[in-house]
């Protein structure tokens, strides 16, 4: 792989957690996993006849892959190539000189905006937020000494629904009773009622000691993204636990490398502004009754994010395993407060987006 890297002029890039690769070159980027036998290209799933193998410290593609990807690839004449090199200019490799500002026009790259209706989330303005209270009916999720946690995201989710009804939003509950709901059917109602911003409620919790209890605290946000740390690998096991607990059709509690495989282009389009999102929220929490959470923000297979066609963040509102934390959820003061922060971080983020739509001109 790398020595075709090097024939078609791309940087090649390994990444060894998931397993995955990818050559970026000035018109293309090319995405591989070890073990997966097909690849994307700008995001387009392409068959392999093989899946790479890695061996002996070398990553080996079968031999008539390796003709396609690199008769493709490198048949693109290089002069016309400036503006996709750009795009690609943190990770490409030491580029020719750069042609005269004039030899550029050929390319036909700008795209024109869309009409609004079909421009996707987190990119158009920011009108309909969806509001997904976690678990409920015969899922309890996770008890306190005094509550339960589908009790406690559904009266938030209500108080959040006002606030951003009165503030002109479009808002959409994904249960707004006591009721079960299947994972994968809540990012699905999402997508019908066409969202701009999935958010899911949710309170943290550990099964440990009392003593541990006292000490582990704090609220945190998530996003969709492969886990980093085996912490957030495990929260997620815990929310998506409801799945294979409660007979959801194909229930798992962990995303396969396939699956994260298939998901890399689509996570992409909503990274930034998910991301954004939770920016927005660590503005608003910040100097709340409940202490931040190391650094407030994590990734892992949520997978009740994984359909939702819209940028989409998990919120652990606190634990509800600590007295403190819970006592503070429980109450109609910690709850207003609650609501009115992820609010105030839903206004921000509209006017951050309406604001970037401004410096393209649309
Ligand atoms: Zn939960």
């Amino acid at each position: 792989m790398e020595s075709i890297a090097r024939e078609i002029k791309g940087s090649f890039h390994w990444y060894p957690v998931q397993k995955t690769f990818s050559i970026v070159s000035a018109k293309d980027t090319l995405k591989f996993a070890v073990g997966i036998p097909y690849m994307t290209r700008n995001g387009r799933t392409i068959d392999l006849s093989a899946a790479p193998e890695l061996d002996n410290g070398h990553l080996w593609i079968a031999e008539n892959d390796a003709k396609k990807i690199s008769s493709k690839v490198a048949a693109v004449p290089g002069t016309k190539n400036e503006t996709a090199q750009a795009k690609a200019n943190e990770t490409a490799p030491a580029k020719p000189a750069a042609k005269p500002a004039e030899q550029k026009p050929a390319q036909p790259v700008v795209v024109k905006p869309k009409a609004p209706k079909q421009e996707i989330a987190g990119t158009r303005e920011v009108r309909t937020i969806v509001i997904d209270p976690g678990h409920g009916g015969k899922d309890p999720g996770a008890s306190g000494k005094k509550s339960q946690e589908k009790d406690i995201v559904l009266a938030v989710a209500k108080l959040l629904r006002k606030n951003l009804a009165d503030e002109g939003f479009n808002v959409k509950l994904t249960r707004s009773k006591d009721v079960f709901i299947e994972l994968r059917q809540r990012a699905m109602l999402a997508n019908q009622w066409d969202g701009d911003l999935f958010i899911s409620l949710h309170c943290n919790a550990i099964d440990a000691s009392e003593e541990r209890k006292k000490i582990i605290q704090g609220y945190q946000f998530y996003v969709l993204r492969a886990p980093e740390s085996e912490e957030d690998k495990a929260i997620a096991r815990r929310e998506n636990a409801v799945a294979t607990l409660y007979g959801e059709k194909n229930a798992k509690d962990e995303l396969s490398p396939l699956e994260w495989f298939k998901l890399e282009a689509r996570l992409e389009q909503y990274k930034q502004t998910s991301y954004l999102f939770t920016e927005k929220l660590l503005d608003s929490f910040d100097g709340g009754k409940i202490k931040k959470m190391s650094t407030g923000v994590g990734g892992a297979g949520f997978m009740v994010l994984v359909g939702a066609m819209m940028p989409a963040v998990l919120i652990e509102l606190g634990f509800i395993s600590n007295e403190e934390d819970e006592a503070y959820m429980m109450s109609k003061a910690g709850q207003q407060d609650l609501a009115d922060r992820i609010a105030q971080a839903v206004s921000k983020y509209k006017d951050a987006v309406h604001t970037y739509r401004e410096t393209l001109g649309r």
